[in-house]
Protein backbone atom coordinates (compact mmCIF):
# COMPACT_ATOMS: atom_id res chain seq x y z
CA UNK A 1 0.00 0.00 0.00
CA UNK A 2 1.52 2.91 -0.57
CA UNK A 3 1.37 6.65 1.27
CA UNK A 4 -1.33 7.79 -0.19
CA UNK A 5 -3.08 4.84 0.00
CA UNK A 6 -3.31 4.62 4.06
CA UNK A 7 -4.05 8.71 4.42
CA UNK A 8 -7.15 9.10 6.28
CA UNK A 9 -9.65 11.97 5.50
CA UNK A 10 -11.81 13.27 8.48
CA UNK A 11 -15.06 15.40 7.77
CA UNK A 12 -15.53 19.10 9.21
CA UNK A 13 -16.30 22.67 8.64
CA UNK A 14 -14.31 26.04 8.09
CA UNK A 15 -15.14 27.51 11.26
CA UNK A 16 -13.90 31.32 10.54
CA UNK A 17 -16.10 34.03 10.38
CA UNK A 18 -17.38 33.82 6.53
CA UNK A 19 -20.06 33.39 5.20
CA UNK A 20 -18.94 30.42 3.23
CA UNK A 21 -18.85 27.97 5.74
CA UNK A 22 -16.79 25.09 3.54
CA UNK A 23 -17.29 21.83 4.33
CA UNK A 24 -13.89 20.54 4.67
CA UNK A 25 -11.88 17.26 3.79
CA UNK A 26 -8.89 16.71 6.31
CA UNK A 27 -5.75 14.70 5.87
CA UNK A 28 -5.44 12.86 9.09
CA UNK A 29 -1.78 12.06 9.46
CA UNK A 30 -1.59 10.63 12.72
CA UNK A 31 -3.75 11.35 16.41
CA UNK A 32 -2.25 14.40 16.40
CA UNK A 33 -1.39 15.82 13.11
CA UNK A 34 -3.18 17.11 10.28
CA UNK A 35 -1.69 17.51 6.54
CA UNK A 36 -3.33 19.65 3.55
CA UNK A 37 -7.49 20.88 3.81
CA UNK A 38 -9.80 20.22 1.14
CA UNK A 39 -13.22 21.81 0.21
CA UNK A 40 -15.64 18.93 0.16
CA UNK A 41 -17.08 18.25 -3.23
CA UNK A 42 -19.57 16.23 -2.31
CA UNK A 43 -21.08 19.54 -1.02
CA UNK A 44 -22.33 21.47 -3.78
CA UNK A 45 -21.75 24.89 -2.64
CA UNK A 46 -18.15 24.17 -1.37
CA UNK A 47 -17.45 22.09 -4.51
CA UNK A 48 -14.40 20.76 -3.58
CA UNK A 49 -12.95 24.83 -3.21
CA UNK A 50 -11.27 26.53 -0.35
CA UNK A 51 -9.25 29.71 0.36
CA UNK A 52 -5.75 29.13 0.52
CA UNK A 53 -5.44 30.12 4.13
CA UNK A 54 -7.62 27.15 4.91
CA UNK A 55 -5.75 24.79 2.65
CA UNK A 56 -2.97 25.85 5.13
CA UNK A 57 -4.37 25.31 8.44
CA UNK A 58 -2.00 22.57 9.41
CA UNK A 59 0.59 25.45 9.68
CA UNK A 60 -1.98 27.12 12.07
CA UNK A 61 -2.39 23.92 14.48
CA UNK A 62 0.58 22.88 14.96
CA UNK A 63 2.28 26.39 14.91
CA UNK A 64 5.37 26.79 17.52
CA UNK A 65 3.31 29.67 19.47
CA UNK A 66 -0.01 27.85 20.23
CA UNK A 67 -0.42 28.69 24.13
CA UNK A 68 0.15 25.53 25.88
CA UNK A 69 -0.28 25.95 29.44
CA UNK A 70 -2.19 28.21 31.50
CA UNK A 71 -0.82 31.39 32.13
CA UNK A 72 -0.67 33.69 35.09
CA UNK A 73 0.66 37.42 35.18
CA UNK A 74 3.94 37.76 37.73
CA UNK A 75 4.62 41.51 36.15
CA UNK A 76 3.04 44.22 35.80
CA UNK A 77 -0.09 45.05 33.70
CA UNK A 78 0.64 44.51 29.79
CA UNK A 79 4.47 44.29 30.28
CA UNK A 80 4.71 40.48 29.19
CA UNK A 81 5.77 38.64 33.11
CA UNK A 82 3.82 35.43 33.19
CA UNK A 83 4.35 32.09 35.13
CA UNK A 84 3.09 29.07 33.70
CA UNK A 85 -0.28 27.47 36.06
CA UNK A 86 -2.18 24.10 36.03
CA UNK A 87 -5.21 24.61 35.04
CA UNK A 88 -6.68 24.06 38.66
CA UNK A 89 -4.90 26.98 40.20
CA UNK A 90 -5.36 28.78 36.93
CA UNK A 91 -9.44 28.51 37.04
CA UNK A 92 -9.32 28.72 41.11
CA UNK A 93 -7.65 32.13 40.71
CA UNK A 94 -10.07 33.21 38.25
CA UNK A 95 -12.88 32.00 39.96
CA UNK A 96 -12.26 33.62 43.11
CA UNK A 97 -11.64 37.18 41.21
CA UNK A 98 -14.95 37.03 39.41
CA UNK A 99 -16.71 36.05 42.75
CA UNK A 100 -14.90 38.95 44.19
CA UNK A 101 -16.04 41.13 41.68
CA UNK A 102 -19.66 40.21 42.37
CA UNK A 103 -19.26 40.11 45.95
CA UNK A 104 -18.44 44.24 45.89
CA UNK A 105 -20.07 45.54 42.82
CA UNK A 106 -22.77 42.85 42.03
CA UNK A 107 -22.90 40.61 39.47
CA UNK A 108 -23.32 42.62 36.32
CA UNK A 109 -19.60 43.98 37.03
CA UNK A 110 -18.54 40.67 34.87
CA UNK A 111 -18.78 41.36 31.64
CA UNK A 112 -18.14 38.06 29.41
CA UNK A 113 -16.70 39.08 26.08
CA UNK A 114 -17.03 37.31 23.03
CA UNK A 115 -16.94 36.96 19.31
CA UNK A 116 -17.70 34.85 16.23
CA UNK A 117 -13.04 33.62 16.20
CA UNK A 118 -15.47 30.24 15.95
CA UNK A 119 -18.46 30.07 14.29
CA UNK A 120 -19.17 26.86 15.92
CA UNK A 121 -22.55 27.00 17.56
CA UNK A 122 -21.46 25.33 21.12
CA UNK A 123 -17.85 27.20 21.10
CA UNK A 124 -19.23 30.70 20.44
CA UNK A 125 -22.62 30.75 21.81
CA UNK A 126 -21.37 27.99 25.21
CA UNK A 127 -20.32 30.86 27.60
CA UNK A 128 -23.58 32.50 27.52
CA UNK A 129 -24.79 29.87 29.55
CA UNK A 130 -22.54 30.86 31.97
CA UNK A 131 -23.80 34.31 31.75
CA UNK A 132 -27.25 33.73 32.52
CA UNK A 133 -26.43 31.79 35.13
CA UNK A 134 -24.72 33.96 36.94
CA UNK A 135 -26.50 37.34 35.75
CA UNK A 136 -23.09 38.32 34.51
CA UNK A 137 -23.57 42.16 32.23
CA UNK A 138 -24.75 40.62 28.65
CA UNK A 139 -23.13 41.26 25.29
CA UNK A 140 -24.78 43.18 22.61
CA UNK A 141 -22.67 42.37 19.38
CA UNK A 142 -22.31 45.49 17.59
CA UNK A 143 -19.28 45.72 15.49
CA UNK A 144 -19.45 43.03 12.54
CA UNK A 145 -23.16 42.27 11.34
CA UNK A 146 -25.22 44.62 12.90
CA UNK A 147 -25.62 47.64 10.58
CA UNK A 148 -25.85 45.50 7.61
CA UNK A 149 -28.42 43.13 8.73
CA UNK A 150 -30.39 45.90 10.12
CA UNK A 151 -30.53 48.09 6.47
CA UNK A 152 -31.24 44.40 4.66
CA UNK A 153 -34.19 43.85 7.50
CA UNK A 154 -35.29 47.08 6.59
CA UNK A 155 -36.31 45.89 3.37
CA UNK A 156 -36.35 42.39 2.86
CA UNK A 157 -38.20 41.42 6.48
CA UNK A 158 -36.27 38.28 6.60
CA UNK A 159 -32.71 37.28 6.55
CA UNK A 160 -32.72 35.02 3.69
CA UNK A 161 -32.26 34.79 -0.22
CA UNK A 162 -32.43 33.19 -2.95
CA UNK A 163 -29.99 29.90 -2.26
CA UNK A 164 -26.53 30.80 -3.34
CA UNK A 165 -26.07 27.98 -5.65
CA UNK A 166 -28.39 29.66 -7.86
CA UNK A 167 -25.88 32.70 -8.69
CA UNK A 168 -24.34 29.68 -11.09
CA UNK A 169 -28.32 30.44 -13.30
CA UNK A 170 -27.50 34.35 -13.22
CA UNK A 171 -26.46 36.15 -16.15
CA UNK A 172 -25.25 38.98 -14.02
CA UNK A 173 -23.59 38.38 -10.80
CA UNK A 174 -23.49 41.48 -8.96
CA UNK A 175 -20.57 41.17 -6.00
CA UNK A 176 -20.87 44.26 -3.74
CA UNK A 177 -18.92 44.80 -0.56
CA UNK A 178 -17.20 41.56 -0.20
CA UNK A 179 -14.21 40.70 -1.80
CA UNK A 180 -15.03 37.34 -2.40
CA UNK A 181 -11.95 36.07 -4.26
CA UNK A 182 -10.42 36.50 -0.82
CA UNK A 183 -12.91 35.55 1.65
CA UNK A 184 -15.57 33.81 0.32
CA UNK A 185 -14.49 31.99 -2.71
CA UNK A 186 -17.45 29.89 -3.44
CA UNK A 187 -18.85 33.17 -4.29
CA UNK A 188 -16.60 32.85 -7.28
CA UNK A 189 -17.22 29.28 -7.87
CA UNK A 190 -20.36 29.75 -8.42
CA UNK A 191 -20.12 33.45 -10.32
CA UNK A 192 -17.44 31.87 -12.79
CA UNK A 193 -19.09 28.94 -13.35
CA UNK A 194 -22.40 30.82 -14.91
CA UNK A 195 -19.38 32.84 -16.74
CA UNK A 196 -18.00 30.41 -18.23
CA UNK A 197 -21.89 28.37 -18.96
CA UNK A 198 -23.70 31.05 -20.31
CA UNK A 199 -21.64 34.19 -20.71
CA UNK A 200 -22.69 36.01 -17.51
CA UNK A 201 -21.33 39.18 -16.54
CA UNK A 202 -19.49 40.02 -13.36
CA UNK A 203 -20.04 43.35 -11.94
CA UNK A 204 -17.90 44.12 -8.37
CA UNK A 205 -18.32 47.13 -6.30
CA UNK A 206 -15.82 47.89 -3.44
CA UNK A 207 -13.95 50.93 -1.92
CA UNK A 208 -10.90 49.86 -3.53
CA UNK A 209 -9.60 48.06 -6.87
CA UNK A 210 -9.22 44.25 -4.93
CA UNK A 211 -8.58 41.11 -6.23
CA UNK A 212 -12.21 40.22 -7.34
CA UNK A 213 -11.89 43.57 -8.81
CA UNK A 214 -9.59 42.23 -11.20
CA UNK A 215 -12.03 39.54 -11.93
CA UNK A 216 -14.82 41.87 -13.16
CA UNK A 217 -16.11 42.41 -16.31
CA UNK A 218 -17.51 45.76 -14.74
CA UNK A 219 -15.49 47.42 -11.73
CA UNK A 220 -16.86 50.06 -9.54
CA UNK A 221 -14.28 51.81 -7.55
CA UNK A 222 -16.86 53.99 -5.42
CA UNK A 223 -16.03 56.19 -2.46
CA UNK A 224 -16.72 54.86 1.21
CA UNK A 225 -20.05 54.98 2.62
CA UNK A 226 -21.60 56.17 -0.69
CA UNK A 227 -23.31 52.72 -2.09
CA UNK A 228 -26.68 54.07 -1.43
CA UNK A 229 -25.76 57.29 -3.35
CA UNK A 230 -24.59 54.67 -6.04
CA UNK A 231 -27.90 52.31 -6.02
CA UNK A 232 -30.14 55.53 -5.35
CA UNK A 233 -29.25 56.85 -8.84
CA UNK A 234 -29.24 53.06 -10.59
CA UNK A 235 -32.50 52.73 -9.41
CA UNK A 236 -33.04 56.48 -11.28
CA UNK A 237 -32.23 55.19 -14.27
CA UNK A 238 -34.55 52.05 -13.96
CA UNK A 239 -37.17 54.15 -13.29
CA UNK A 240 -36.49 56.64 -15.91
CA UNK A 241 -35.65 54.18 -18.98
CA UNK A 242 -38.26 51.90 -18.80
CA UNK A 243 -36.78 49.07 -16.53
CA UNK A 244 -38.50 49.19 -13.64
CA UNK A 245 -40.65 46.35 -13.07
CA UNK A 246 -43.89 48.29 -12.03
CA UNK A 247 -46.41 44.82 -11.77
CA UNK A 248 -43.78 43.66 -9.49
CA UNK A 249 -43.47 46.42 -7.80
CA UNK A 250 -47.26 46.83 -7.28
CA UNK A 251 -47.69 43.35 -6.13
CA UNK A 252 -44.65 43.01 -3.49
CA UNK A 253 -43.26 45.93 -2.73
CA UNK A 254 -45.17 49.21 -0.37
CA UNK A 255 -44.48 52.25 -1.80
CA UNK A 256 -43.08 51.91 -5.34
CA UNK A 257 -44.65 55.44 -6.20
CA UNK A 258 -43.16 57.02 -3.20
CA UNK A 259 -39.87 55.33 -4.23
CA UNK A 260 -40.23 56.67 -7.91
CA UNK A 261 -40.26 60.37 -6.30
CA UNK A 262 -38.16 60.24 -4.22
CA UNK A 263 -35.50 59.13 -6.69
CA UNK A 264 -36.39 61.50 -9.21
CA UNK A 265 -33.85 63.98 -7.43
CA UNK A 266 -31.02 61.52 -7.14
CA UNK A 267 -29.72 61.36 -11.10
CA UNK A 268 -26.51 59.62 -12.08
CA UNK A 269 -24.42 63.75 -11.93
CA UNK A 270 -26.21 63.73 -8.13
CA UNK A 271 -24.24 60.34 -7.74
CA UNK A 272 -21.16 60.64 -9.42
CA UNK A 273 -20.71 63.93 -7.19
CA UNK A 274 -20.82 62.01 -4.08
CA UNK A 275 -19.68 58.46 -5.08
CA UNK A 276 -16.67 59.41 -7.41
CA UNK A 277 -17.95 57.38 -9.97
CA UNK A 278 -18.37 58.70 -13.53
CA UNK A 279 -21.96 59.21 -14.81
CA UNK A 280 -21.44 56.81 -17.88
CA UNK A 281 -19.71 53.94 -15.09
CA UNK A 282 -23.39 54.60 -13.45
CA UNK A 283 -25.40 54.21 -16.25
CA UNK A 284 -23.73 51.65 -17.81
CA UNK A 285 -24.26 49.43 -14.39
CA UNK A 286 -27.80 50.38 -13.96
CA UNK A 287 -28.85 49.29 -18.14
CA UNK A 288 -27.25 45.89 -17.45
CA UNK A 289 -29.29 45.41 -14.43
CA UNK A 290 -32.16 47.37 -16.16
CA UNK A 291 -31.96 44.52 -19.03
CA UNK A 292 -30.68 41.52 -17.36
CA UNK A 293 -33.83 39.88 -15.49
CA UNK A 294 -31.49 37.41 -13.91
CA UNK A 295 -29.24 39.63 -12.23
CA UNK A 296 -28.12 38.29 -8.64
CA UNK A 297 -26.84 40.72 -6.22
CA UNK A 298 -24.21 39.28 -3.72
CA UNK A 299 -24.25 41.79 -0.80
CA UNK A 300 -21.88 41.43 1.53
CA UNK A 301 -20.20 42.76 4.81
CA UNK A 302 -18.44 45.83 3.52
CA UNK A 303 -22.03 47.69 4.46
CA UNK A 304 -20.79 46.97 7.87
CA UNK A 305 -18.18 49.06 8.12
CA UNK A 306 -19.59 52.39 7.45
CA UNK A 307 -21.83 54.56 10.02
CA UNK A 308 -24.62 54.83 7.20
CA UNK A 309 -24.36 51.05 6.38
CA UNK A 310 -27.65 50.51 7.73
CA UNK A 311 -28.98 53.18 4.75
CA UNK A 312 -26.53 52.10 2.30
CA UNK A 313 -27.54 48.19 2.67
CA UNK A 314 -31.07 48.77 2.15
CA UNK A 315 -30.67 51.20 -0.91
CA UNK A 316 -28.94 48.18 -2.67
CA UNK A 317 -31.31 45.41 -1.05
CA UNK A 318 -33.53 47.75 -3.04
CA UNK A 319 -32.43 47.30 -6.76
CA UNK A 320 -33.37 43.80 -7.18
CA UNK A 321 -37.31 44.78 -5.92
CA UNK A 322 -37.02 47.60 -8.98
CA UNK A 323 -35.97 45.23 -11.57
CA UNK A 324 -38.17 42.30 -10.20
CA UNK A 325 -35.02 40.25 -10.33
CA UNK A 326 -36.35 37.91 -7.57
CA UNK A 327 -39.05 36.54 -9.52
CA UNK A 328 -36.36 34.67 -11.92
CA UNK A 329 -33.93 31.88 -10.62
CA UNK A 330 -30.72 32.99 -10.70
CA UNK A 331 -31.86 36.50 -9.76
CA UNK A 332 -32.82 38.25 -6.53
CA UNK A 333 -30.69 39.91 -3.74
CA UNK A 334 -28.48 38.14 -1.31
CA UNK A 335 -27.08 38.72 2.35
CA UNK A 336 -27.05 35.86 4.19
CA UNK A 337 -29.56 32.97 5.24
CA UNK A 338 -29.06 33.56 8.73
CA UNK A 339 -32.90 33.69 9.37
CA UNK A 340 -33.89 30.30 7.71
CA UNK A 341 -31.81 28.28 10.21
CA UNK A 342 -34.06 27.55 13.45
CA UNK A 343 -31.98 25.78 15.70
CA UNK A 344 -33.37 25.91 19.27
CA UNK A 345 -30.27 27.14 21.17
CA UNK A 346 -32.00 27.15 24.90
CA UNK A 347 -29.99 24.18 26.39
CA UNK A 348 -26.73 25.79 25.17
CA UNK A 349 -27.40 29.14 25.52
CA UNK A 350 -28.94 28.32 28.86
CA UNK A 351 -32.23 30.80 28.07
CA UNK A 352 -34.14 29.60 31.47
CA UNK A 353 -31.86 31.56 33.50
CA UNK A 354 -31.89 34.65 31.90
CA UNK A 355 -33.06 37.70 34.01
CA UNK A 356 -34.04 40.05 31.56
CA UNK A 357 -33.01 43.28 33.98
CA UNK A 358 -29.78 42.64 33.35
CA UNK A 359 -27.80 45.00 31.28
CA UNK A 360 -26.67 44.58 28.11
CA UNK A 361 -22.81 46.06 27.38
CA UNK A 362 -21.87 46.97 23.69
CA UNK A 363 -19.41 45.06 21.68
CA UNK A 364 -18.05 48.43 20.30
CA UNK A 365 -18.14 50.44 22.84
CA UNK A 366 -15.79 48.34 25.09
CA UNK A 367 -13.29 51.30 25.24
CA UNK A 368 -15.73 53.96 27.10
CA UNK A 369 -17.32 50.98 29.02
CA UNK A 370 -13.73 50.08 30.20
CA UNK A 371 -13.18 53.56 30.91
CA UNK A 372 -15.99 54.01 33.00
CA UNK A 373 -18.37 56.13 30.31
CA UNK A 374 -21.49 56.45 32.16
CA UNK A 375 -23.46 56.14 28.98
CA UNK A 376 -21.95 53.04 27.75
CA UNK A 377 -22.18 51.85 31.47
CA UNK A 378 -25.79 52.47 31.78
CA UNK A 379 -26.35 53.23 35.21
CA UNK A 380 -24.99 50.09 36.06
CA UNK A 381 -21.53 49.33 37.94
CA UNK A 382 -18.59 49.56 36.40
CA UNK A 383 -16.64 46.18 34.49
CA UNK A 384 -14.58 45.05 36.96
CA UNK A 385 -14.25 41.59 35.66
CA UNK A 386 -14.34 39.72 32.35
CA UNK A 387 -13.57 36.44 30.38
CA UNK A 388 -13.07 36.78 26.50
CA UNK A 389 -13.06 34.18 23.90
CA UNK A 390 -12.90 33.92 20.67
CA UNK A 391 -12.31 37.58 19.67
CA UNK A 392 -8.84 40.14 20.11
CA UNK A 393 -10.74 43.50 20.83
CA UNK A 394 -7.17 45.50 21.73
CA UNK A 395 -6.73 45.07 17.72
CA UNK A 396 -10.14 44.81 16.22
CA UNK A 397 -12.27 47.19 18.32
CA UNK A 398 -12.69 51.14 18.00
CA UNK A 399 -11.12 53.39 19.99
CA UNK A 400 -8.52 51.07 20.69
CA UNK A 401 -6.40 54.21 23.04
CA UNK A 402 -9.42 53.47 25.20
CA UNK A 403 -9.68 50.06 24.92
CA UNK A 404 -5.78 49.54 25.89
CA UNK A 405 -6.23 52.06 29.01
CA UNK A 406 -9.07 50.49 30.03
CA UNK A 407 -7.44 47.02 30.16
CA UNK A 408 -4.53 48.79 32.22
CA UNK A 409 -6.95 49.00 34.62
CA UNK A 410 -5.50 47.89 37.92
CA UNK A 411 -9.01 47.60 39.41
CA UNK A 412 -10.37 44.97 36.57
CA UNK A 413 -9.54 41.60 36.23
CA UNK A 414 -9.12 39.59 32.77
CA UNK A 415 -9.21 36.37 31.81
CA UNK A 416 -8.20 35.39 28.26
CA UNK A 417 -8.97 32.36 26.59
CA UNK A 418 -7.43 32.14 23.81
CA UNK A 419 -5.10 29.70 21.05
CA UNK A 420 -2.52 32.52 20.45
CA UNK A 421 -0.78 35.10 22.58
CA UNK A 422 -2.94 38.09 20.90
CA UNK A 423 -2.62 41.82 22.23
CA UNK A 424 -5.54 41.04 24.49
CA UNK A 425 -4.17 38.02 26.18
CA UNK A 426 -1.25 40.18 26.43
CA UNK A 427 -2.96 42.39 28.24
CA UNK A 428 -4.98 40.09 30.52
CA UNK A 429 -4.36 38.35 34.21
CA UNK A 430 -4.91 34.89 33.30
CA UNK A 431 -4.09 33.46 29.84
CA UNK A 432 -6.04 30.00 29.19
CA UNK A 433 -4.59 27.94 26.16
CA UNK A 434 -7.72 27.20 23.78
CA UNK A 435 -8.80 24.26 21.61
CA UNK A 436 -8.61 24.63 18.14
CA UNK A 437 -12.21 23.19 15.90
CA UNK A 438 -10.76 20.16 14.74
CA UNK A 439 -9.56 19.58 18.42
CA UNK A 440 -13.26 19.62 19.90
CA UNK A 441 -16.81 18.65 18.69
CA UNK A 442 -19.15 21.48 17.17
CA UNK A 443 -22.00 22.43 14.97
CA UNK A 444 -21.76 24.73 12.28
CA UNK A 445 -24.23 27.01 10.08
CA UNK A 446 -23.71 28.45 6.88
CA UNK A 447 -24.67 31.92 6.35
CA UNK A 448 -23.75 32.02 2.77
CA UNK A 449 -25.27 29.12 1.89
CA UNK A 450 -27.83 26.49 3.64
CA UNK A 451 -26.47 23.54 5.23
CA UNK A 452 -25.61 22.41 8.32
CA UNK A 453 -22.41 20.84 8.89
CA UNK A 454 -20.77 19.18 12.20
CA UNK A 455 -17.65 19.35 12.91
CA UNK A 456 -16.28 16.33 15.34
CA UNK A 457 -13.03 16.35 17.00
CA UNK A 458 -10.41 14.62 14.49
CA UNK A 459 -7.59 14.86 16.14
CA UNK A 460 -5.88 15.27 19.86
CA UNK A 461 -4.88 19.03 20.96
CA UNK A 462 -1.04 18.93 21.28
CA UNK A 463 0.46 17.99 24.34
CA UNK A 464 -0.78 15.91 26.91
CA UNK A 465 -4.26 15.11 27.73
CA UNK A 466 -7.01 17.02 27.65
CA UNK A 467 -8.76 18.33 30.42
CA UNK A 468 -12.83 16.42 30.60
CA UNK A 469 -14.17 19.53 31.62
CA UNK A 470 -13.04 23.29 31.70
CA UNK A 471 -14.00 23.13 36.03
CA UNK A 472 -12.40 23.52 38.93
CA UNK A 473 -10.63 20.47 39.03
CA UNK A 474 -9.57 19.96 35.45
CA UNK A 475 -6.65 17.78 34.97
CA UNK A 476 -2.75 19.52 35.71
CA UNK A 477 -1.91 20.22 32.04
CA UNK A 478 -3.70 20.58 28.97
CA UNK A 479 -6.71 22.06 27.32
CA UNK A 480 -9.95 23.35 27.19
CA UNK A 481 -12.44 23.94 24.39
CA UNK A 482 -14.09 27.37 24.58
CA UNK A 483 -17.12 25.78 26.90
CA UNK A 484 -15.29 23.96 28.97
CA UNK A 485 -16.73 20.92 27.39
CA UNK A 486 -15.22 17.97 27.13
CA UNK A 487 -12.51 17.54 24.20
CA UNK A 488 -11.86 14.24 24.55
S1 LIG B 1 -13.62 30.49 2.10
FE1 LIG B 1 -14.30 31.07 4.18
S2 LIG B 1 -15.42 29.28 4.97
FE2 LIG B 1 -14.22 28.61 3.15
S3 LIG B 1 -12.32 27.83 4.02
FE3 LIG B 1 -11.93 29.99 3.53
S4 LIG B 1 -12.42 31.12 5.43
FE4 LIG B 1 -13.29 29.09 5.61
Amino acid sequence: MNQHAKLRIGHSACPHDCPSTCALEVELLDNNRIGRVHGAKANSYTAGVVCAKVARYADRVHHPDRLLKPLVRSGSKGEGGWKESSWEAALDLVAEKFIAAEETYGSETVWPYFYAGTMGLVQRDGIERLRHAKKYSGFFGSICTNLAWTGWMMGAGALRGPDPREMAKSDCVVIWGTNAVVTQVNVMTHATRARKERGARIVVVDIYDNATMKQADLGLVLKPGTDGALACAVMHVLFRDGFADRAYLEKYTDDPRGLEEHLRTRTPEWAATITGLTVSEIETFAHLVGTTKKTYFRLGYGFARQRNGSVNMHAASCIAAVTGAWQYEGGGAFHSNSGIFKLNQDVLEGTAMRDPKVRYLDHSRIGPVLTGAEDSLYGGPPVTAMLIQNTNPANVAPEQRLVRKGFLREDLFTCVHEQFMTDTAKLADVVLPATMFLEHDDIYKGGGNQHITLGPKLIEPPEGRAPTTMSMRSSESGWASATGRASA
